[in-house]
């Protein structure tokens, strides 16, 4: 084994390079006897502190630690969120800060939501020799249950492997780890769901193409109360254009007497460059016809004629919307779309259909996932078209008990990612595009979240100060 610094993932992985299947820490046996072994390159955070380590350590808990004993340091939130949820002790010494600031801040719950509850595959179900058909997949209780069934599996296989003669002779301490550590989580998971039944909700079963089941989860609706374990400095900034104090304090279980809460009169983009046209051509909801739909393609084939030297944007909803949009434009504007997940069909990545998209002049991007976190700088995108509005999706379980339970919180969520929309082709001071809006319903939401709307966007919706 060598450590050797990598650029490249996909050629480290092809290499087995990584450390995909490698275990940093690893109970083994010597001599009959159960020892812990540490992988040969983990450097400790106290050689780190002093300046000690192997140059030749291993890059991540070098990177991971410089970090921890940096007076300032910056961090992904799932590093940072797995430190604070399951390593706070161990590292309480570097933890002491006074400030944090979270950057994004309107993405938090989707980040926490990924700490909270537990989620149930097929493999487990199989490894646990449990039989899926026992179990009602709709139902909170029934869940419950195979979370149990799972943990008293998990239990009972470590105690059958270290009672065997086997394990006397050989012990796989490595797979006892693997076990204990699902038998833990399954166990933690029970007591968490159990104790708080009416904040848990099952969400629909993935199944395959067979109709066989594959994975489900069950999460919390309310994750303010686990919040606060991720925020634990004396002071917390949290940042983001599409905030508002009252939902957020709601859903991050803050005290509203406890926050002070800044909203930037002005945008620092002249309104020159971010002009919003809400064109509301038709009302695009459950109860809107084909001719509503067909409408609203036609217009956004006039747009793109419009442009028809630019490289642009379309936002909608949903995949399917996405292909129908493509298959109603005009075929000289069809050739210039891409559409733009973060998986796609073809294999490719995000990054690889926006890097051909810019050396596409005349390329547009179709999407119903770059509402957030795109970056379409100058010339990438001069005009961007928002078809239909983007409201969290009810038919999944958890958003629709959410919304029944915090009406507030939907709509909330329906105006910060209209409100990101808005942002993805104006990315400084000198850059500018046009947004059009077509969907009638954008207006609904404007008005509905009126007291929610940042100060810095009453310029482009037309609303007096
Ligand atoms: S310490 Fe680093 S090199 Fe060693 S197994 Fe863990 S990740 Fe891999």
């Amino acid at each position: 084994m060598s450590a050797e610094k990598i650029d490249n993932s996909r050629r480290a992985m092809r290499w087995g390079l990584t450390c995909e299947k490698g275990e940093c820490v690893e109970r083994t046996s010597k001599n009959g006897k159960e020892v812990i072994e540490t992988c040969k390159f983990k450097p400790t955070i106290k050689q780190v502190e002093e300046n000690t380590q192997d140059p030749q350590s291993c890059h991540y808990y070098l990177q991971k630690y410089e970090a921890l004993v940096a007076k300032h340091s910056l961090w992904n939130y799932h590093a940072f969120f797995q430190i604070m949820k399951f390593n706070k002790k161990l590292f309480e010494d570097y933890l002491d800060r006074k400030v944090s600031v979270f950057d994004e801040a309107h993405k938090i719950e989707d980040q926490i939501i990924q700490f909270v509850g537990f989620d149930i595959f097929a493999g487990q179900v199989d490894e646990c020799n449990l039989n899926p058909d026992r179990y009602d997949f709709t139902d909170l209780d029934s869940m419950i249950s195979l979370t149990d069934d799972i943990a008293y599996s998990y239990a009972k296989k470590i105690k059958d492997i270290k009672e065997s003669p086997g394990f006397e002779n050989d012990p796989d301490y490595e797979l006892i780890t693997r076990l204990e550590r699902r038998y833990d989580r399954a166990a933690q998971a029970k007591i968490d769901i159990s104790s708080d039944k009416n904040n848990f909700v099952v969400n629909d079963p993935v199944r395959d193409l067979n109709g066989n089941f594959r994975t489900i989860s069950v999460k919390p609706i309310d994750v303010s109360k686990f919040a606060n374990e991720f925020f634990d400095t004396e002071y917390q900034i949290f940042m983001s254009a599409t905030i508002d104090k009252q939902s957020f304090c709601e859903n991050m279980g803050l005290k509203k007497d406890e926050v002070a809460f800044v909203d930037t009169p002005k945008s620092p983009f002249a309104l020159k460059n971010r002009n919003v046209d809400l064109l509301n051509i038709r009302r695009l909801s459950y109860g809107s016809t084909e001719e509503d739909e067909l409408e609203v393609i036609r217009t956004i084939d006039r747009i793109l004629d419009e442009h028809s030297d630019k490289r642009g944007l379309i936002l909608t909803s949903s995949i399917p919307r996405c292909q129908k949009i493509l298959r109603y434009l005009s075929p000289k504007n069809t050739r210039r779309i891409r559409i733009c997940h973060s998986k796609n069909k073809d294999g490719k990545t995000q990054d690889e259909v926006i890097s051909e998209h810019a050396s596409d002049p005349t390329g547009v991007l179709l999407s119903s996932s770059l509402w957030e976190g795109v970056d379409l700088k100058d010339d990438l995108s001069r005009f961007q078209i928002i078809a239909k509005v983007p409201y969290p999706n009810y038919k999944e379980k958890r958003i629709k008990a959410k919304m029944d339970k915090f009406p507030l919180w939907y709509t909330s969520q329906t105006l910060t990612k209209l409100l990101q929309g808005f942002g993805r082709s104006i990315r400084s001071e000198d850059d500018w595009a046009r947004t059009y809006v077509l969907d009638a319903a954008a207006n609904n939401v404007f008005f509905k979240a009126q007291q929610m709307i940042p100060k810095s966007y009453y310029d482009v919706l037309g609303m007096d100060e």
